[in-house]
C-alpha cells in the first residue's frame, strides 16, 4: 500500500463540487437534515451525556482487556457451535474466506454491508477467484454496480440523486429510466436481490458489537438483508474486527440506544440481530481480524479511534464533507473519522486528509464514544509535518506563518499589510487552481478597514479618557 499514489482530496473535492449545481446541494442538505434528527433524538434523552461517558468508559475499558476479552470471546463461540479463525491482516481475512467457500465448493455470496470487508478489499479478492459477491443492503449495491466505493459507513450512496440511481438501474437491471419513484426503483432492487439470496452457497455479515460473555454478536441493519443472507445460505461466515468487543450483554442496551440515535435520528435501527452459534443445520464461521488494530491500541495519540462504533454522525455534520463527498477522501472511510483511521494504514498514501478539516470540532461533539476527533485531526497533522510529507509550497508557507506568529511585531505588520495586500490582489491570482485549489468555490468577505488590534486600542484609549475601569 505505502507505493500507492497519495490522495489528492482538493482536486477530489473539487470534481464533486463542480459537477453540477445538484449534486453538493442535496449531500449537503440531507446529511445536514441527519444532524438535525440526530440532535432531536439525543435532546429526547436526558440522560444522553451520561451516556456517552459510560459508552466511552464502557470501550476504554475493553480496549485496556482486549486479549481477555477476546478470549473469553472465543470460547464461549466455540462452545456454541461456531468455527473461529484469527486474521492478523487483510490477506489472512480474505484468504480464510476463500478456504471456507473452497473447501464447501460454495461459488456465490451474498453480503451485508461490512467496512471491514471493504477494507480488507474482499469482494475483488473473490472475483478475482470466480466467486460472485452480491451486496444485499440497498446503497452497498448501487455503489457495487456503479463500480465505485460507499461514500458514507451508514448511507454509502447519499452522493447520488434519484436520477442517478434510475439512469444505474435501467443499464444494469432493465428498469425505465425516466421513473425516479423510490418506491418503484427499491421494490425493482428487491426482486433482483431474491434469486440472488436463493442462489448464494453463503451469506456474509460484520458485526456492531461481539459479547465476550456469550460469544454471540449483534448486527444492525435498516432492511433486514443480513438477517435474510443469515438465514437462508446453509453457511454464514461474519468477518469481526476485534474492536467490536464488549465485556457483557448488559453493555448493549447502552450502544444500542446511541448507534442510531447518533446516525440518522431514529430510535433503533429496524432490525437488530443477535448471532448466537449456528442456526439449526447451518455453519457459523467467525473471523476475528486485527488488519492494523493492535499496532493503533500501541499509538497513545490515536488508540481512542478504535472506540468507533460507526455511526457516522461525525461525517453528517461536518462541513467538509458534507460539501465534498466521500469519495473525495479516496479511502474506505471518509469524513473526521476517516481521516483519523486511513493514515493508520498508510501515512504517505493519506497525508492530505488531516487538511480536510476546518478543526471547528463539532464531530467530537457530536461523537456518542466521545472521541477526540478533531485533538487527534491535528496531532496526525503534526505527525505528517514531521514526517515532511507536505508539499514543499506548503511547509514553506506554513514555516513562514510560523516565524510570523512567533513575533508580535511582525505579526502586527503582516497584520496591517495582508489586509492591503489582498484588497487589492487581482481575483485570479487569489481564487485559483494551483495557488489556492479550496478558494475557488468561496469569496472572501470584505475586510474591515481597521484590525481588530487598532479598533481596540481606540476604543480603550476613548473609554479610559472617560474614567471607566478595564480589567
Ligand atoms: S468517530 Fe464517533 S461520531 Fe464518528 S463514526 Fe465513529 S462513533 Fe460515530
Amino acid at each position: 500500500m505505502g507505493d500507492e499514489k497519495k490522495v489528492d482530496v482538493a482536486a477530489n473535492a473539487a470534481a464533486f463540487l463542480e459537477q453540477d449545481e445538484v449534486h453538493e446541494p442535496m449531500h449537503d442538505k440531507n446529511l445536514w437534515a441527519a444532524r438535525m434528527h440526530r440532535d432531536a433524538a439525543a435532546r429526547a434523552v436526558p440522560e444522553w451525556e451520561e451516556l456517552r461517558k459510560i459508552a466511552s468508559q464502557i470501550k476504554e475499558h475493553t480496549l485496556t482487556h482486549l486479549p481477555d476479552y477476546l478470549r473469553e470471546f472465543e470460547n464461549n463461540a466455540l462452545k456454541r457451535g461456531a468455527k473461529v479463525y484469527w486474521a492478523r491482516d487483510a490477506a489472512e481475512h480474505n484468504q480464510h474466506v476463500w478456504d471456507i467457500l473452497q473447501e464447501k465448493n460454495i461459488r456465490a455470496v451474498i453480503k451485508s454491508k461490512s467496512m471491514l470487508q471493504e477494507e480488507c478489499g474482499m469482494t475483488a479478492f473473490l472475483e478475482k477467484r470466480g466467486i460472485t459477491v452480491t451486496e444485499s443492503d440497498l446503497g452497498e449495491r448501487i455503489q457495487q454496480l456503479d463500480d465505485q466505493p460507499p461514500s458514507h459507513i451508514v448511507m454509502p450512496a447519499i452522493h447520488k440523486t434519484p436520477e442517478d440511481v434510475a439512469q444505474l438501474f435501467a443499464r444494469s437491471i432493465g428498469t425505465d429510466p425516466g421513473n425516479t419513484d423510490p418506491h418503484y426503483l427499491t421494490e425493482a432492487m428487491r426482486n433482483d436481490a431474491r434469486k440472488r439470496f436463493l442462489e448464494a452457497g453463503a451469506g456474509m455479515t460484520g458485526a456492531n458489537f461481539a459479547i465476550a460473555e456469550t460469544g454471540s454478536f449483534v448486527v444492525c441493519t435498516n432492511e433486514g438483508n443480513a438477517d435474510i443472507g443469515a438465514a437462508v445460505p446453509p453457511v454464514h461466515i461474519a468477518s469481526i474486527g476485534i474492536e467490536k468487543l464488549l465485556p457483557k450483554v448488559s453493555d448493549l442496551g447502552i450502544f444500542i440506544r446511541m448507534l442510531s440515535r447518533s446516525a440518522l435520528g431514529t430510535l433503533a435501527t429496524q432490525y437488530t440481530s443477535h448471532f448466537s452459534g449456528p442456526r439449526r443445520g447451518g455453519e457459523l464461521h467467525i473471523i476475528l481480524t486485527d488488519n492494523g488494530r493492535s499496532r493503533r491500541l500501541g499509538m497513545p495519540d490515536f488508540w481512542t479511534s478504535l472506540k468507533c462504533i460507526r455511526c457516522g454522525a461525525c461525517m453528517n455534520t461536518c462541513p467538509v464533507y458534507r460539501r465534498s463527498g466521500g469519495l473525495a477522501y479516496g479511502a474506505t472511510y471518509s469524513g473526521p473519522i476517516g481521516i483519523i483511521l486511513d493514515p493508520t494504514f498508510d501515512e504517505s498514501r493519506y497525508s492530505e486528509l488531516p487538511y480536510h478539516s476546518s478543526l471547528c470540532g463539532s464531530c467530537t461533539e457530536v461523537c456518542p464514544v466521545k472521541i477526540d476527533i478533531s485533538d487527534q485531526i491535528l496531532k496526525w497533522r503534526k505527525v505528517m509535518a514531521a514526517k515532511k510529507y507536505l508539499p514543499v509550497s506548503r511547509r514553506l508557507a506554513f514555516g513562514a506563518a510560523g516565524r510570523i506568529f512567533e513575533h508580535p511585531q511582525l505579526f502586527r505588520s503582516a497584520e496591517s499589510m495582508a489586509s492591503g495586500a489582498l484588497r487589492f490582489t487581482p481575483h485570479f491570482l487569489l481564487y485559483n487552481k494551483v495557488l489556492n485549489p479550496w478558494g475557488r468555490h468561496r469569496e472572501l468577505p470584505h475586510f474591515a478597514g481597521q484590525t481588530f488590534r487598532e479598533w481596540y486600542l481606540q476604543y480603550r484609549a476613548k473609554n479610559n479618557d472617560h474614567g471607566e475601569q478595564h480589567t
